[in-house]
């Protein structure tokens, strides 16, 4: 039997570890090929595309600074050269840091900001044309729940996370015409490497304020990125997914 997104493929960034991995087996499982596109992490990334490969779908790893337009224009020129198409973005890179706002500096606030919503950016424009041509595509940005309820320990993240909505919400009211969706996702805590406990929350504490009282997996979110890649979703787009565990409700 044909796996829904056979012969489809997903770009997806960050992807070497966390959420994205846990994106890219997701799809991979129900037939996307997968570019697993990496910043530094190259071994753990050949790992998650050697992963893909074991289900029988095309995958390969791909450098990419999400932050640097020649980098991204470079993926972007890989990407179709070497599989013809590219029909989900994932744009999940990300970078945090915990720090009060007057501890920040010019080049924390730029890092953060470069990364999370300038790299969202990039990598969406570079491939919107392509999907326009193609009328078809999804695109599926990753905020956070922090873009929702502020946070005392990043300003500079929540900020950046508030912008993807900004974005994700404009990209959407752009594309609708062409049957390009665009959404996003607002995960809780999730288990990943981003998620330190130790100097701001008591892991067992932020358990207990969760509703469903468990951290979030990369699953979780990779169930979530499948639902905005289907069939299932054609009428969905502009909005956010909150998938937190109860944490937040909007
Ligand atoms: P993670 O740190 O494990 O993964 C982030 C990935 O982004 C890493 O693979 C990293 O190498 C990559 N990356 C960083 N800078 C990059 C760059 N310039 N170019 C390309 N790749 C780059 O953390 P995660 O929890 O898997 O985070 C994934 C996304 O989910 C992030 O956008 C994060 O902000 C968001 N998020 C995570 C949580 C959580 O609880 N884990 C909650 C809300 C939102």
């Amino acid at each position: 039997m044909n796996a829904e997104f056979d012969g489809r493929t997903a770009v997806i960034t960050g992807a070497s570890r966390g959420i994205g991995r846990g994106i890219a087996l997701e799809l991979a499982q129900h037939g996307a090929n997968v570019v697993v596109v990496y910043r530094a992490e190259e071994k753990l990334a050949k790992q998650v595309a050697a992963a893909v490969r074991t289900m029988g779908r095309k995958a390969m790893a791909v450098k990419c600074d999400v932050s640097i337009p020649e980098d991204v224009t470079e993926l972007h020129d890989t990407v179709l050269a070497e599989l013809g198409n590219a029909d989900f973005i994932i744009n999940n890179a990300g970078i945090h840091q915990h720090l009060k706002s007057w501890e920040l500096s010019d080049e924390d606030w730029h890092r953060v900001m470069d990364v999370n919503i300038t790299g969202t950016f990039l990598v969406s424009r570079a491939f919107i044309p392509h999907m326009m041509e193609r009328k078809s595509g999804r695109i599926i940005n990753i905020s956070s729940c922090v873009a929702f309820t502020g946070t005392d320990h990043e300003v500079h993240y929540a900020a950046s996370k508030g912008a993807v909505l900004g974005l994700t919400k404009s990209l959407a009211l752009e594309l609708a015409p062409y049957r390009i969706n665009v959404n996003a996702i607002a995960p809780g805590y999730i288990e990943t490497d981003m998620v330190v406990f130790e100097g701001v929350h008591d892991r067992e504490s932020v358990i207990k304020g969760i509703p469903a009282h468990r951290l979030g997996q990369p699953e979780d979110i990779g169930r979530a990125a499948r639902f905005l890649c289907s069939r299932d979703s054609e009428y969905i787009t502009g909005q956010v997914i909150h998938v937190n565990g109860g944490l937040i409700m909007y």
